[in-house]
C-alpha cells in the first residue's frame, strides 16, 4: 500500500524535527546551526519538488515554481522552521512541508499555472533568540526595520553578525520586499494551537483574521498590614482587590465569541504569609478579531477595575504598554479555502487565529488567508503537539484545491 500525501508529509515533518540544537529536545533559533541544516533539507526538497531554491537576505528559504508566463507574479505559500525551546514539531514546519508536497505533485502532474508559486519557509517567526519577531516576513512585507538589526542574543550576538554567519547580505534586506507587481497574495497552513477544530470534530478550519491585542498592567496600592491585628473592616488589601479584578477581566470576556482576556502573571511586593498585601501588580492580555470589539472590552475592563479599587478603597493604576490591531484575512481568498473544504464534504469552520504568525505581517500589503489544521488537545509550543497524518493529509488536498481555483479564476479574470 502506497503511503497518502498526508503520510509522507507526516514523516518528512518527523525527520525536519530531528534536526535541533539541544540533543533533549527540539529547539531551533533563528540563525543557528539547526536553522541552517533545516533550511538545507527543506531547500533539497524543494529542489525536488521542482522549484528553483535560494536563500534570501533574512535567511529565508525560498522556492519558486514558475507559472505558464516567465517572470508572473507568484502566490507565496509559506510558514516557519524556527522553534521555540522544547518545541513540538508541527508548529511552522506542517505548514512548510505541506506547501512543498503540494507543490511537487503539481510538478509531477506538469500542472500549469498563470501565476508562479513561491513556498517559503521563514525562520524568525517565534522572536525567542532576538527580541522582535517575524523578521522573514517582515522584509518580504517591505516593513522590516533595520535598526532590529543591532538588537543581540543572550550571547551578546547580533542579528547582523549572526546573519553573516549564516551566509546572508543584510544590506540586500530591502530588496526582498514584494508589492503587488511581484506577489499576488500569501496562504499558510498552520496547526490551530487551539482545542476548536478538534470540539468540533474538524480536521481543518479557515481562519477569519488573526485577532489583534492589547497588553499591559496593573498596579494596585493598598495598605500593608499585620494578618493577626487589623480587623477585617479596616483594611485596604490590594491582593484581594486584584483578586476581585482578576475575575472582573476574565467576566468580561467569558461568554462573549472571540474575545479572549487572560491575567497570565501575579507580583506582590514584600509578600508574607502573616501581612496584608499593600501592592500587586498583574498583566493584562486582551484579544480579539475585531479591533472594536477589543477597545470596548478594555473600556469595560478599566472602568470595573476602576470601580473595584474605589469600593475597596484602593488604588489602581493601568498601563496597556502594547497594541497590535487585527490582521483580517482576504474575503476572495476565504471563499476559495471555504470551497476547496467543502469540495470535500467537510464542514468550512471559521475561527480567528488568537496567537500571531507570519500571515500578520502581510497586513495592508498583500491579500492574505490562512487554514488551521486540528491540534490534538490543542497543546502547542510542547512535544507533546500533534497533528494527524489524515488531517494534514486533508490540509494538503484543500490547498491543491484552493491553488486550482486561484489559478481557474485568474485565467477567467486575468
Ligand atoms: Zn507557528
Amino acid at each position: 500500500m502506497t503511503a497518502t500525501l498526508g503520510e509522507r508529509i507526516y514523516s518528512r515533518i518527523g525527520e525536519l524535527a530531528r534536526i535541533s540544537d539541544d540533543p533533549d529536545g527540539l529547539t531551533r533559533l533563528y540563525l543557528s546551526p539547526a536553522h541552517k541544516k533545516a533550511a538545507e533539507l527543506v531547500a533539497q526538497w524543494m529542489r525536488e519538488a521542482g522549484m528553483s531554491v535560494r536563500i534570501d537576505a533574512v535567511g529565508s528559504v525560498i522556492g519558486r515554481r514558475e507559472g505558464s508566463t516567465p517572470q508572473a507574479p507568484a502566490l507565496l505559500i509559506g510558514s516557519h522552521i524556527d522553534t521555540v525551546s522544547n518545541a513540538g514539531r508541527f508548529d511552522g514546519c506542517l505548514g512548510v512541508v505541506t506547501a512543498i508536497s503540494v507543490v511537487g505533485q503539481l510538478a509531477k502532474r506538469n500542472a500549469q499555472c498563470p501565476f508562479a508559486i513561491e513556498v517559503i519557509a521563514f525562520g524568525d517567526e517565534e522572536g525567542v533568540r532576538f527580541a522582535s519577531a517575524l523578521g522573514g516576513s517582515r522584509a518580504l512585507a517591505g516593513t522590516f526595520d533595520p535598526a532590529i538589526l543591532d538588537e543581540r542574543d543572550e550571547q551578546g550576538i547580533s542579528r547582523r553578525e549572526a546573519l553573516a554567519a549564516f551566509g546572508c547580505n543584510a544590506d540586500a534586506i530591502a530588496a526582498e520586499a514584494r508589492s503587488p507587481s511581484t506577489a499576488l497574495g500569501y496562504v499558510e497552513v498552520h496547526i490551530e494551537q487551539g482545542p476548536v477544530l478538534e470540539m468540533e470534530h474538524l480536521p481543518v478550519g479557515i481562519v477569519t483574521a488573526i485577532s489583534g491585542a492589547t497588553r499591559g498592567f496593573v498596579e494596585v496600592h493598598g495598605e500593608t498590614g499585620h494578618a493577626g491585628t487589623v480587623p477585617m473592616g479596616g483594611r485596604r488589601d490590594a491582593l484581594a482587590a486584584a483578586a476581585e479584578m482578576i475575575l472582573a477581566v476574565e467576566g468580561r470576556a467569558k461568554g462573549e465569541a472571540d474575545l479572549v482576556a487572560t491575567v497570565g502573571r501575579l507580583s506582590l511586593s514584600n509578600a508574607a504569609t502573616n501581612t496584608i498585601a499593600g501592592r500587586v501588580r498583574f498583566s493584562l492580555d486582551i484579544r480579539a478579531p475585531e479591533d472594536e470589539q477589543r477597545s470596548a472590552a478594555v473600556t469595560d475592563i478599566q472602568a470595573a477595575i476602576a470601580r473595584i479599587a474605589a469600593e475597596r478603597e484602593v488604588r489602581a493604576e493601568v498601563s496597556l504598554s502594547y497594541e497590535a490591531p487585527a490582521t483580517r484575512c482576504d474575503v476572495r481568498l476565504m471563499r476559495l479555502l471555504t470551497a476547496s473544504v467543502e469540495g470535500l464534504g467537510i464542514r468550512a469552520r471559521r475561527l480567528p487565529s488568537g496567537a500571531g504568525h507570519d500571515a500578520m505581517a502581510f497586513r495592508g500589503v498583500l491579500p492574505l488567508a490562512m487554514l488551521f489544521v486540528r491540534c490534538r488537545g490543542g497543546i502547542s509550543h510542547h512535544p507533546s503537539e500533534h497533528a494527524s497524518a489524515a488531517d494534514i493529509d486533508v490540509a494538503a488536498r484543500v490547498l491543491t484545491a484552493f491553488i486550482a481555483s486561484y489559478a481557474s479564476e485568474s485565467d477567467r479574470n486575468p
